[in-house]
């Protein structure tokens, strides 16, 4: 008899999408003629097509593969030297980071869970709440926790509230932690860390022999010069911390996939005998096992994104979505809710009105405003009481987005 896996059997029934997913299903079939005016502002997903330096790159990479001479079979599991030099060049120089300390991938999500299978049973494990759910359920999975709460939080990690209070940056905790996942800007707040706060974390991890894993998948939407986009701007970081990164907000590669880990060459970790070793090393032999390599078409494609063209073009892409945020953020605060990320993030977070709770808040805006967020508590309990609105929509439905939140939230006057 195969048995499974139990600790799948321990992860909450419904990851929150699905659960949106069916939400927004049943409505439609309650109402099929609201069905059409629907506008999803939930999911973390790019809207505007593929920059056409990247296309045309892509094309050609295609077209090569289609001549003896230039075809590409099995290319470097790591990825191809000159996506890491490019990587390098335009996003780590003067930082230390050398191009064999990039890891291709097809995804920051898959990197973030792979992550796990470097690390020994036992760490403390330290995560913000809320949280991009990914963190959470990849360590239930490698059986880092206990079961659930009746609120959803796991025994056995340490949760880091991120709040009002605090800016929604998590405070370096009391206890000890060994994995620390940080995501700035993050998703869900949109909040940002500053230097000095990500000071105090590098500063936390090397006293605590800690590593951080640092998610800087929408470092491309800081705006404010003061804010870092590298935890390697910090110094002492390459000892404590490995980065991910993605062209996927970006470049608008969700559905192209291409991504990318830096793991310095001296970070190290505790074998059961108490020696150091190379994560480096762990992490080139478990890529190289588990993973062939993202496509050469894909890769080509990823490295004009770094061309003169493709920056130009990134940077409208960004300046269209930021523009969105700052219209989602106007029209919120003209409501007198109070609002919070959306300035160097995609994402603007929103307390709901008092009294109404995160998915209360998610059925009014689907059935009064045929608008789809996502409800704040479905990134962990700290966030009951917000919701998440999405930057990564059309302006045109941006605007009426705007129109119909004032319609919809605008208090009836006595
Ligand atoms: C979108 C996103 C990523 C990128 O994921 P890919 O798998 O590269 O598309 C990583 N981290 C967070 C927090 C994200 O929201």
């Amino acid at each position: 008899m195969a048995t499974i896996n139990s600790n799948f059997l321990k992860l909450k029934a419904g990851y929150l999408f699905p659960e949106i997913g069916r939400r927004v299903k049943a409505y439609t079939e309650s109402a099929p003629d609201k069905a059409a005016q629907i506008i999803r502002c939930g999911i973390g997903d790019v809207t505007e097509p593929l920059p056409s330096s990247v296309r045309e790159a892509m094309h050609k990479g295609v077209d090569e593969q289609g001549d003896r001479e230039t075809f590409h079979g099995y290319g470097p599991e790591q990825g191809y030297e000159f996506l890491r030099t490019a990587i390098v060049e335009n996003q780590f120089a003067d930082l230390g980071i050398s191009a064999d300390e990039v890891f291709i991938s097809d995804g920051s999500k898959c990197d973030t869970g792979n992550i796990l299978d470097i690390f020994g049973k036992g760490n403390t494990i330290a995560i913000t709440d809320p949280v991009y759910p990914v963190y959470v359920d990849t360590n239930v999975m490698a059986g880092n926790t206990g079961d659930a709460d009746e609120k959803g939080a796991y025994e056995g990690l340490l949760y880091m509230p991120c709040t009002a209070e605090n800016g929604f940056v998590a405070d370096v905790p009391t206890e000890k932690a060994d994995l620390i996942y940080l995501c700035f800007p993050n998703n869900p707040t949109g909040a940002v860390a500053t230097r000095a706060q990500l000071e105090a974390w590098v500063k936390y991890a090397k006293e605590n022999n800690a590593i951080i894993l640092f998610d800087a998948a929408y470092e491309a939407f800081i705006q404010d010069p003061e804010i870092p986009h590298s935890i390697y701007e910090i110094e002492g970081a390459k000892d404590c911390a490995i980065e991910f990164r993605s062209f996927s907000k970006n470049g608008g590669f969700t559905g192209v996939r291409c991504a990318y880990t830096i793991i310095p060459k001296q970070l190290t970790g505790k074998a059961d005998d108490g020696s150091d070793v190379s994560l480096h090393q762990l992490w080139s032999r478990r890529h190289s096992t588990k993973f062939n390599g993202a496509s050469y078409p894909v890769q080509v494609a990823a490295a004009a994104v770094f061309s003169e063209e493709g920056k130009k073009q990134v940077s409208d892409l960004i300046t269209h979505y930021m523009g969105n945020a700052k219209l989602l953020r106007e029209a919120c605060q003209t409501l007198g809710l109070d609002v919070f990320g959306g300035e160097n993030a995609p994402y603007v977070w929103v307390a709901c009105p008092e009294g109404t709770t995160s998915w209360e808040m998610f059925d009014k805006m689907l059935h009064e405003a045929q608008v789809v967020i996502t409800p704040g508590s479905g990134f962990g309990s700290a966030g009951e009481g917000y919701f998440r609105i999405s930057a990564f929509n059309s302006r045109e439905n941006v605007i009426e987005v705007c129109e119909r939140l004032k319609t919809a939230l605008t208090p009836v006057s006595a």
